[in-house]
């Protein structure tokens, strides 16, 4: 599994920079840049799901379904980096985070 470090802070399931929801989807089927990515789990916390979008701790690793098939990451739809960052300080909504890591295969 990938180990993700998350700057999302404004996301429900942001703790301490981890993720805690145990996987994730990332968008970006056309995606030929970072910016072209988003992760679409994403929730923002005034979204009322502040307690019950935990699914526990956060934890340093998660399953990444990713449709950003352009990037050397991707196999099959799975994120096979051993780390990935994804960033969005202050994002409100999923396009306004991105896959720092992609790497275009391109
Ligand atoms: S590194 Fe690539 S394959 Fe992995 S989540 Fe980011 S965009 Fe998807």
């Amino acid at each position: 599994m990938t180990i993700l470090k998350c700057s999302a802070t404004t996301c429900a399931y942001n703790e301490d920079m981890l993720c805690s929801r145990g996987e994730i989807d990332m968008m970006g089927e056309s995606a030929h840049s970072a910016e072209e990515t988003c992760c679409g789990s994403f929730r923002e916390k005034s979204q009322g799901t502040m307690n019950s979008a935990k699914n526990g701790c956060g934890c340093e690793t998660i399953q990444i379904d990713c449709k950003a098939c352009g990037c050397t990451y991707n196999d099959k739809c799975k994120c096979t980096a051993a780390s990935i960052s994804v960033d969005g300080n202050d994002a409100r909504k999923c396009d306004e985070t991105k896959c720092s890591t992609f790497q275009c295969e391109c």
